[in-house]
Parts: structure tokens; sequence; C-alpha cells
């Protein structure tokens, strides 16, 4: 074994070794990897081999995209044939709700490339001519399917073979029968690992090792959020039917999903595969692989299986026909989103994850191609928020993931609606004003294990949300919170925020080398900064007051509290500059309407006029009883308003002070979809959703928060480039016509009058102030003029699009300079 490499890869499944691959094609020859045992053996070895396009995630649909691609060309590029069978795959309905979501999905599909079909009960009759197409007695009609002609199935051992012969091709080694047993870091900072084999240093170490992530992640001190589940599927006898059907000429069919029953099935030597996705399958080694666990399944639970294989017989009646020939039942990498982790661990330079594969087959492809990248470049291609590590924090304990990946497990044919929160390991992290919010009607989400209330059913309404992909029960009650807010006053509770402190007296030349708007320089500033990949794309947003010499408070997104504080740690200087996370040690209440200023002179002796608290400014201030609370004249609602930041202990104190103050001017609570519905209106951009990597503060439209004169700073030079360049496309704000009852809510397509594909909405929601349905997004720049027709499709149906002036309600901020 070499004792030296640059990158050592831990794990060869599917996932390791196309890591390995990837790296070895962007040139990085002196790249090895470490395998316990032998090449595919952990679960790459018994998977189903199946490669669903499907996914509502744009980034994952992506990574897929790029996978199903490779694999086609793989057998030529290696001389390693993979048995990919390109069989097509049908996703049935039964319900108006399912078909919503195929619909939702086919705007996805639609933005990153994926071919697709929608199609009727009789065209799925003649793709797959042994199925019941339902009397809506014994078995649920169909009422449409989701087609994907470019997808199917692949052996996982020969992928894995290829790609082994691709990397090695490239210069990688691979070692197996080696298992990597510690962990240290080199004087130098590079990275000794101890194997059974011996010891080897490497600059970089990608841990891919599937089941075994906890135990890996424990080696380099990490709590990595991945725990297996059983995963089963049953395995049958050749089946006459399917023979004769074969024989008289028909091709092999396509792999058939009844999502509204759980399972898949897909031909095997004239037989089937059954998979499903049963209620009650454990979490399976939580505190790691046991030794004695090797290659070995688990025993089949026939009980768990049996409601899915009763449903698959009734739509496909001839299995009853065949025997059961065997049942695979093994672990399967889950984690609590079901999405994996790929990127950069927490806190460790130059340590990688690639885990938490639930679709590893299907994502080893791209996850090797985005990883390589990032590690080769310094950042992958395209925004990878959605799978990167560093989206979960120090909440996930063990209990946490083991009951949401269950859920998850479950989960994963339920109709994905957009507005779904799932119950499991709820309540875990609460602000401390939770119950009262709960007395108030408060209807909870998840974000980030935190709890913030969605909307607040008035009395009398049940406190509970139909999910769903249109206009839903909640809908009245959100308009009420927006036009309160905008009439009278409204509370909304942001404890969640993440929330750093950086002082000393390098602080603020570091924070400016960071961002591209110039940091405050008087004390009592507020600027609105965003830290740029080297590419120009946006990776944070801050808002960072200056609150004494030497003293910065810098706030972010509550969901980016480890993927940002990561980064400032990462970035800081040796000395100079002291960072700290006080997230939790401080809570936050936006007060904001007209009559805000009323409710919180009744509060605080602090002057709260124009010239003495103007827009962007801020002071720490007493404000009822409590002492040391940062009042910030900042909201994303765009109103008359402040944020008030304060020590957590005064949380239950300043909620009932500015209740009782904003009695006599109507004060009320208002949720996170009131919030979504404002700043809309504002076209305010959401960090992760409408600020991401893929694009640059030019195409965002934020030219107003970048300052090329400042002096250096990182994606400077991109900003540069692109500007001499043009910009090539540009964030709107536009107006959906004749909307019935379904909005748009982001990854939808924009089209030209001409039908071509010019862009893609971000996020939309319902103005309830304006009236009108609203998206933002993004289009080629040439569209992106006030007053351009173009069409959207939401679920299926075209509508009207007008680009709309930025911020169509209150244009010229009267309302918050008020
Ligand atoms: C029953 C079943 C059916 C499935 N069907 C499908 C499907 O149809 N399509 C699909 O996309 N996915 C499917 N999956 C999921 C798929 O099997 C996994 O997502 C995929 O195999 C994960 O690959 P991996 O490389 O991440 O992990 P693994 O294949 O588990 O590889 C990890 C490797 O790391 C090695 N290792 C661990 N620790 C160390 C160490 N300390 N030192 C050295 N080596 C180490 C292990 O020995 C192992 O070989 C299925 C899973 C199951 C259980």
């Amino acid at each position: 074994m070499k004792t030296h490499a640059r990158v050592v890869v831990i794990g060869g499944g599917a996932v390791g070794v196309s890591t390995l691959y990837h790296l070895a094609r962007k040139g990085w020859s002196d790249v090895v990897l470490i395998e316990r045992a032998e090449l595919t053996a952990g679960s790459t070895w018994h998977a189903a081999g199946l490669l669903p396009l499907f996914n509502m995630s744009y980034t994952v649909g992506q990574l897929h995209k790029y996978s199903v691609d490779l694999y086609k060309r793989l057998p030529a590029e290696t001389g390693q044939d993979v048995s990919f069978h390109v069989t097509g795959n049908l996703r049935l309905a039964t319900c108006r709700e399912r078909m919503d979501e195929y619909q939702k999905y086919c705007g996805t599909a639609n933005t990153i490339g994926v071919p697709f079909q929608v199609i009727t009960p009789e065209e799925v009759r003649k793709l797959w001519p042994l199925v019941d197409l339902g009397d809506g007695a014994a078995t649920a009609k169909i009422v449409g399917a989701l087609y994907h002609p470019d997808d199917g199935h692949i052996a996982p051992a020969d992928l894995t073979m290829a790609l082994r012969k691709g990397a090695r091709s490239g210069g990688a080694e691979i070692y197996e029968q080696t298992e990597v047993t510690g962990a240290a870091r080199t004087p130098s900072g590079e990275w000794r690992l101890t194997t059974n084999k011996g010891e080897i240093v490497a600059e970089h170490v990608v841990c891919a090792t599937g089941n075994y992530a906890r135990q890996t992640g424990r080696l380099f001190g990490l709590n990595v959020p991945s725990i297996p589940v059983e995963h089963q599927y049953i395995v049958y006898d050749e089946s006459a039917e399917l023979r004769a059907y074969r024989q008289s000429g028909g091709r092999e069919l396509a792999v058939l999903r009844e999502s509204d029953q759980s399972y898949y099935l897909r031909e095997e030597r004239m037989g089937w595969i059954l998979g499903p996705y049963e209620r009650g399958a454990p979490a399976r080694f939580a505190d790691g692989v046991p030794e004695w666990f090797g290659k070995s399944l688990f025993e089949g639970d026939l009980d768990r299986l049996l409601p899915h294989v009763e449903a698959a017989q009734r739509r496909v009646p001839c299995l009853a026909h065949c025997g059961i020939k065997d049942i695979v039942n093994g672990p399967i990498a889950y984690t609590p989103d079901g999405s994996p982790l790929i990127g950069p661990a927490w806190g460790q330079k130059n340590l990688w994850l690639n885990e938490g594969h639930s679709f590893g087959i299907t994502a080893a492809g791209g996850s090797g191609w985005q990883l390589a990248e990032w590690i080769v470049e310094g950042e992958p291609g395209i925004d990878m928020m959605a799978v990167d590590p560093r989206r979960y924090g120090p909440y996930t304990s063990k209990r946490y993931v083991v009951q949401k990946n269950e859920e998850t497990y479950r989960n994963v044919f339920v109709v994905h609606f957009p507005d779904e929160e799932r119950p499991d390991a709820r309540p875990a992290k609460t602000s401390p004003i939770y119950d009262k919010l709960a007395r108030m009607g408060a209807v909870f989400g998840q974000r980030y294990g935190w709890e913030r209330a969605n909307w607040f059913a008035p009395p009398g309404v049940e406190r509970k949300d139909q999910w769903s992909f249109r206009r839903s029960n909640y809908f009245e009650h959100v308009g009420n919170e927006c036009k309160a807010l905008r009439q009278r006053v409204g509370v909304i509770d942001l404890t969640p925020f993440t929330k750093h402190e950086v002082t000393g007296p390098g602080a603020e030349a570091w924070l400016d080398s960071l961002v591209a708007n110039k940091v405050p320089t008087k004390i009592g500033r507020i600027a609105l900064c965003h830290a740029l990949t080297r590419r120009g794309g946006i990776r944070s947003e801050f808002t960072i007051s200056k609150m004494a010499d030497q003293h910065f408070y810098v706030v972010s997104a509550g969901a980016a509290e480890r993927y940002d504080s990561d980064y400032l740690q990462k970035m800081l200087p040796t000395s100079g500059v002291s960072l700290k996370n006080i997230t939790t040690s401080r809570g936050c209440f936006v007060v904001a309407g007209p009559r805000a200023r009323d409710v919180l002179a009744k509060l605080t002796d602090v002057p709260l006029d124009n010239t003495a608290f103007p827009w962007l400014s801020g002071c720490v201030a007493e404000v009822g009883l409590a002492t040391d609370v940062y009042l910030m004249r900042v909201n994303f609602v765009g109103a008359l308003g402040w944020e008030l930041h304060f020590p957590i202990e005064y949380a239950h104190h300043l909620f009932d002070a500015l209740f009782a103050a904003g009695a006599e001017f109507g004060i009320g609570m208002a949720g996170m979809r009131a919030m979504e519905s404002l700043r809309m209106e504002k076209s305010y951009r959401m960090w992760g959703t409408d600020l991401t990597p893929d694009n640059t503060p030019y195409e965002a439209g934020l030219d107003r928060f970048v300052r090329l004169a400042k002096g250096p700073f990182i994606g400077k030079e991109a900003l540069e480039t692109q500007m001499a360049a043009g910009v090539p496309n540009r964030f709107v704000t536009f107006e959906v016509h004749d909307v019935k009852d379904a909005d748009p809510l982001g990854n939808e397509p924009l089209f030209d009058l001409k039908g071509n594909l010019v862009g893609r909405a971000t996020a939309g929601y319902y103005g309830h102030v304006l009236g009108k349905s609203l998206g933002l997004g993004y289009v080629k720049s040439s569209f992106a003029v006030v007053g351009t027709d173009l069409s959207i499709e939401i679920l299926g149906e075209r509508k009207r699009v007008t680009v709309l002036v930025d911020s169509p309600y209150d244009p010229e901020n009267k309302d918050l300079r008020a």
C-alpha cells in the first residue's frame, strides 16, 4: 500500500468507486480507495439496481440525470458492460393529488431537461398489458401515469466494476481487505489514516462507507446523521403470463411503481422483483454495524410485506400465480430527509462526506461527479445545498435520526405535498414562547429542528393543515395575518435566526474580504451582505450590524446555522478576529406594521422617529424590563418595523409586554406563510431558494449590494468577468393570470410566447394584500423587462404571466421608511 496519496476514499461501494473515478477523470491520478472487504461488499451487492429519474428536488434530479447519462456511455468508455436495461419507468396515479404531484414534478423535469410523458390509463395498458386498470371497487382506478422512457435498471456490481476500470485507467489505486481504523491530523495538517495494513497520509479524505457512516464519522469526531433502515424486496419465480407476453414479441416491461400502494415491480429472469416501502421497517445499527454482519442480510419479514404483495396482486393479477423464490432484506442508509450527505464535513478541513445514500446506485454517478468537482475546483458546479451535510446541525441526536429515518422510509411513496410537515421527533427545538403560540392557535412546522408557527388558526378553526398543491384550508387565515400586519401591527417569532458575534481588531477587514457589500463602518449601521463563491454565486446572506467598535453582529437564515458557522470558522484568520455562535442565546421578534412605532414607543425611551432611528440602523436598548436588546430597523416583510434581538431569558417578558402595549392597536401574530406572502409582494429574495450559488448578485438584481471599488473579496473577479461579458439571466417578479386555486411554488418552467423555455420560477405565493398570484424567478435577460408577457406551467396548465416592477407592493418603500 502507498504511504501517501492526494485523496483517500474510504469505502468501495458504487458511491466510493464513482468518487474515485471522477477524481481520476479530473486529472488527479494520485488517488486511492480503501475497502475493508471487497468492492461492492456493502449495500451495493444486494441493491435491486433501479435508476429512478423521478425526484422532486432540483439538485437530486440533476445528480440522477447525470448518472443515467453516464451509465449509458460507460460501457463504450471502459469496455465493461453494466447491464443497463433501459426499460422505462411507469408511475401510476389513482387520485388527483398524485397527479398534482406528478405535474409538479414535470416542472422540475422540464427545467433540468429530463424527458417524461404524462399518459392516460389507456396508454398505460398499451405499455404494460399485464396491468389491471382497476374498477374503483376492489382495485382503485388508475387515473393517469407518469412515464420516463429513459430510465430502467442496472447491475450494481457491473456498474461498480466499470467505474473501477475507468478509475484505474486514470491512475487510481484500490486496496481491498484493508480497513481504516483510525484518523489523526499530521502537524502539517494532512490526514494520517491507520489501517490493518499500515498507515497512509492524505491531503483529502472522502468517507463513502454506506451503512458504516456513523462509525466512520466517529473516527473523525463527527456525529453523522445517517442510520440504515431495513429494506426488503421479493424475488419471484418465473411467470407463465410474462413468458407468454415476451414470447409473443412484447418488449421488457417498464419498471412499474404504484406509488399509492408504496411498491415497485420489475422483471427479473422471466419472473419479478417486488420492492415495497413498508410501514414499521426498523432502523438498524444506530451504534454502528457489528463485526459479524459483513455481507449478511436480515431475515425476511413477510407480515410487513403482505399488504403490498396483496395490492400488487390486485394490480398485476398474474403475480398471484408465481411462487416466491427469495426475500432480500438488507440495510439501506437513510438520513432524516431522505437525501444523501454530499460535500464538506463540518469543523474539519479537507474531510468530505459522500454518505447516507438510499438511492445510491442511482446517485453514485452524480454524487461522484459533483464531489470530485468540489474537491478539485474548491466548489461544486451546481447548487448542492439540498444535499450538503451541513444542512443538519447538532440537533441530530441518535433518537432523532432513528425516528426521522423510519418516518422517511415509510413515506418514500407518499404524495410529497409542498406544505407537508411530518410529525415524528417533534417538538424538539422550540422558542421559549412555544406554548404561548400554541395557545394562540399556532400550527407549527419544523425547519432545522426548530418548531416555527406557520399560521394561526383563529378560535373555532382546527389547528391542522390540509396539505395540498393548491390553496388550502389556511389560505384565508394567512391572508388575514398579512392584512393585519399591513394595516395594523404584527409580531413574528424569528428566534431560530442564525446569529454570530465577530469581534477583534481584524473583524471589519475580515468580514469585508468575505462579502460583496461594504461592511458598515459607523456604529449603529446595518448592511445586507452576500458571501459569494469564487464563481460569483451567492453562498450566504448576512445582515451585518456594527454594534460597537470592533464588534459586529451577523445574522443569517435559521437553516444555515451549521453551513454558515462552518464556513466562517474555516475562513477565520489565525489572529485578530474572534467568532462566536450565539444563535441560542438570543431570541428574535419582528414587530412590524404601521403601528409598530406606537407599540414600541410605549416600551422604550429610545427615540424611534426617522431622524433618530432611520431604516437600516440599530442600537442597544432597554425595552420593557429587558436590557441589552439589539433593536434593529430592518424586517423581511417590507413594513415599518423593528427586529428585537434579545437575551433569550427575556422572551416571555418581551412577548407579554409587546402584546399588552399593542392591544389598543390590534396587535396580532403572523406566521411563516404570511411572511412568505408579504416578502413576495416586496420581491425580497430568500436565501436558499431565490439566492443560491447558481446565480450571481447581478443576476439576482442585487447590484446595490455589490461594492467592486471597496477592495478584494471572494468572487469579485467572477463578477467583473460577468459584468464585462453581460449578465445572462435576471431575477424577476411576475404575476400569474387566471389562477383558480394553484399558485406557483417554485421550480416551474417559464416560457416565451413562442413556447421556448426561457427561465425558471424559484418561488411563488399568493400576494394577499395585492390580490395577485405572484412568482419570483430567473429569466434570460432580454425577457426581464417590466410588462413582458410570458407563460408558466403550473400543475400541467399553461398560464399567462406578466413581468412586474421589482417590489410590486409599495415600490417606493414608503411603508418601511414611514
Ligand atoms: C434491498 C435493497 C435494495 C436496494 N435497491 C436499490 C435500487 O434499486 N436502486 C438504488 O439506487 N439503490 C438501491 N438500494 C440502495 C443502495 O444499495 C445503496 O444506496 C448503495 O449501495 C450505497 O452505496 P455506497 O457505496 O454508499 O455504500 P455501500 O455499498 O454500503 O459501500 C460502503 C463500503 O464501505 C466499506 N467500509 C465501511 N467502513 C469501512 C472502513 N472503515 N474501511 C474501509 N472500508 C469500509 C464497506 O465494506 C462497504 O463496501 C437498495 C438497498 C437495499 C438494502
